[in-house]
């Protein structure tokens, strides 16, 4: 199984010209790396003038159409190409004041239109919430970003012996196949570590994403692994 390392460029860069510049650097950079699944995720407007890497959604709504001023939908997202969407990001639930509830039905609209959702929790009852409702079969598609409040942009990084455990306690309710990520302060010094001792299958970075050079780093360290 590929490794799958996730950007999550959050509200940057402030341009267009600036996005493709940081695009196009990844892309370059990662030409002959192999081994692992690089994932973009820009902010909503860029996602239509980028293209030659995949691309995942920051977020998105549970409906595919109506009167939702100012909501881009899963159906939206998939027409454009999109593969993958992030739900529930820790930013989302405390500056958007999203609930797990609202976290579940993104979950099954994002499965219900075949995009590959990557949900971020921080604490296994979070898990437990989102999952509610969906089968079996549709949580086996689920991935999984564990990250943990306190390491998310903050330069505190999780202990490896506190990740791993999370990353099997996850294990334990999605099955042993399922894809766990660890997201919270990775760099290319840590990124390693997180992939050969605590055996995620990959990582969600926000802040090193947005340096081309680093995240570039980050992508040849774990494709050694
Ligand atoms: C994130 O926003 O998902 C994230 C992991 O951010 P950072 O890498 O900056 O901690």
């Amino acid at each position: 199984m590929k490794t799958l390392i996730i950007a999550n460029w959050k509200c940057n860069p402030g341009n267009l010209v600036k996005a493709k510049k940081l695009f196009s650097a990844v892309k370059k950079g990662t030409e002959v790396v192999k081994g692992v699944e690089v994932v973009v995720c820009p902010p909503f407007v860029y996602l239509s003038k980028l293209s030659g890497l995949t691309l995942g959604a920051q977020n998105c709504f549970w409906e595919d159409e109506g009167a939702f001023t100012g909501e881009i939908s899963p159906l939206m997202l998939k027409n454009i190409g999109c593969k993958y969407v992030i739900i529930g990001h820790s930013e989302r639930r405390r500056y958007f004041k999203e609930t797990c509830i609202m976290v579940n039905k993104k979950l099954k609209a994002v499965l219900a239109n075949n995009l590959k959702p990557i949900l971020c929790i921080d604490n296994i009852n979070q898990v437990k919430r989102a999952l509610k409702g969906i089968s079996k079969k549709e949580v086996k598609k689920i991935i999984i970003a564990y990250e943990p409040i306190f390491a998310i942009g903050t330069g505190k990084v999780c202990s490896i012996s506190k990740a791993k455990k999370m990353n099997f306690s996850i294990k334990k309710i999605l099955g042993e196949t399922a894809a766990i990520l660890y997201g919270g302060s990775v760099n290319s010094k840590n990124a390693k570590d997180f992939i050969e001792k605590a055996e995620f299958q990959g990582l969600l970075i926000g802040g090193a994403s947005l340096n081309s050079k680093e995240f570039v780093k980050i992508i040849k360290k774990v494709s050694q692994v």
